[in-house]
């Protein structure tokens, strides 16, 4: 880790003069609702509210209280909360109220609070903004928060609290001081040319910076792990019409997302199902199905359908049992499209003969009927494994889980790339600058010339 001084500058506290209220639970009639108000004048809010009766609050601790109109009358009993600014999570003084979920209750509530001066309700995600503005969460926490609030799946809970608790930006901020210090060293060669630098200072830096570039080429190389299981692993049932791909899929939602028809060609674009496969998200799309001599509409159908398929982590081929040699023409297609990972299912097994069932074997196809339900099960837990194997052992280690920090890690690869083709300590320089900037917009944190500041501080060269 790099020292303390060389951590990226967290900003000051920005305390804004608006106070802001908004109900933190879900809206509808519940059994507790939750009332959170942040800023300058929340205490004084809470006073208020309690008809100015009754000691200073404690921080930190539940207090049993009635809560009242400006004319007196109780609106509710229930509890509040203070948790000091610096402690709390936005950084200003935050109250919690929490009081009977009941929509009057609410109401009443918000009414008492718009009414007080210097308070107005919160924006959308007002409260994180303020949390990041007064420096409380980085810009991967409050992706991590966004996560966690929407994680359906153990594995989509799991990644985001680590993300949440900073794992992921003390990743980054370790390689932004590392290359940060190399920084600070170029620059001391360009400014102060004529002074004695330490001898071996140039080698040192570049070679400080090539393992930083290692390790973000190994953070890079994780096979899309963390985003995978953020943004689901994404399955592309592909098939020759009528095989039963809108069927299986409808199985598979236990709802009906797409059409079922007996006419051949119906599924004309691209119908995408959310599931939980195993403790992983999954993105499960039915495709158009594959064959020639189609109309137009259809064609452009085939084309999306291999187009998508193209970019799932895995293609399930659906062909028709009574018919498992089609399995062979389809996968020739999709590989010329580049698709590598693909599974076979012959569906409608109910229909074959037992004579039939080694035809099936021979294209090593899974045996299904999505119709009695036969070998469901198996492809659920052949699909878990397979998602598995992609995602790999769930490790400690942070891993990226938004192409926005992968574009911005590849941008900092390339940047580092080319500094080690570059002599001239000027464009050297500006390379790492880069680089470094880069790191800055993953976290939000883009203080460069600051942490410059503080270096040059600590080099005592010239003066
Ligand atoms: P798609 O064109 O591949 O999407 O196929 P559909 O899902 O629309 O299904 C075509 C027809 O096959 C429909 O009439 C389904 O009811 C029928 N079907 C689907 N699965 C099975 C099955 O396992 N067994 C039998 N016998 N019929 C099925």
């Amino acid at each position: 880790m790099p020292d303390a001084d060389l951590r990226p500058h967290r900003r000051g506290q920005v305390l804004r003069e608006d106070t802001i209220f908004a109900v933190a639970t879900a809206p509808g009639r519940a059994g507790i609702a939750i009332l959170r108000v942040s800023g300058r004048e929340a205490v004084h809010a809470l006073q208020r509210l309690r008809g100015h009766g009754g000691a200073g609050p404690q921080p930190r601790r539940a207090t049993l209280c009635r809560f009242r109109d400006g004319a007196g009358g109780v609106i509710d009993e229930g509890l509040f909360l203070w948790f000091p600014r610096h402690n709390s999570f936005t950084g200003e003084d935050v109250v919690e109220l929490h009081v009977h979920g009941g929509r009057a209750v609410v109401s009443a509530m918000l009414d008492e609070l718009s009414r007080m001066p210097g308070l107005r309700p919160a924006e959308p995600g007002e409260f994180t903004r303020r949390a990041f503005e007064n420096g409380r969460l980085d810009l991967t926490a409050v992706e991590g928060l966004a996560d966690l609030v929407a994680a359906d799946t153990p594995a989509q809970r799991r990644q985001a609290l680590r993300q949440l608790s900073g794992r992921l930006a003390g990743v980054y901020d370790d390689w932004t001081g590392r290359l940060t210090r190399a920084l600070a060293w170029l620059e001391a060669e360009i400014d102060f040319a004529d002074e004695d630098l330490p001898d071996g200072i140039g080698a040192a830096t570049r070679t400080a910076v090539a393992a930083v570039r290692t390790e973000m080429a190994a953070h890079l190389a994780d096979g899309r792990r963390g985003e995978i299981v953020r943004d689901g692993f994404s399955i592309a049932i592909v098939g020759p019409p009528n095989a039963g791909k809108s069927s299986l899929l409808n199985a598979l939602a236990q709802r009906d997302a797409a059409i079922v028809a007996e006419t051949a060609g119906t599924t004309r674009d691209v119908v995408e199902v959310r599931l939980d496969i195993g403790g992983y998200a999954a993105v499960v799309a039915d495709t158009a199905g594959l064959r020639s001599g189609a109309d137009p509409v259809e064609e452009e159908g085939i084309r999306r359908a291999l187009a998508r398929a193209s970019q799932a982590d895995l293609v399930l081929v659906l062909v028709d049992a009574t018919d498992p040699g089609a399995a062979a023409g389809i996968r020739d297609r999709l590989r010329d499209a580049g698709v590598a990972d693909m599974m076979v299912c012959a569906n409608k097994v109910d229909l074959v003969a037992l004579e039939g069932k080694s035809a099936i074997d021979d294209h090593a196809a899974h045996p299904l009927s999505v119709r009695t339900g036969a070998g469901m099960a198996e492809l659920l837990a052949a699909l878990a494994h397979r998602i598995a194997d992609h995602v790999g052992k769930e490790t400690e280690a942070p891993v990226l889980s938004r192409l926005r920090h992968r574009l911005a890690i590849e941008a900092c690869v390339d940047h580092l790339s080319r500094f080690a083709g570059v002599t001239q300590p000027d464009l050297a320089a500006e390379d790492v600058r880069l680089a470094v900037r880069e790191l800055g917009r993953i976290t939000g944190r883009v203080d460069v010339e600051d942490l410059l500041d503080v270096i040059f501080r600590d080099f005592c060269i010239g003066k």
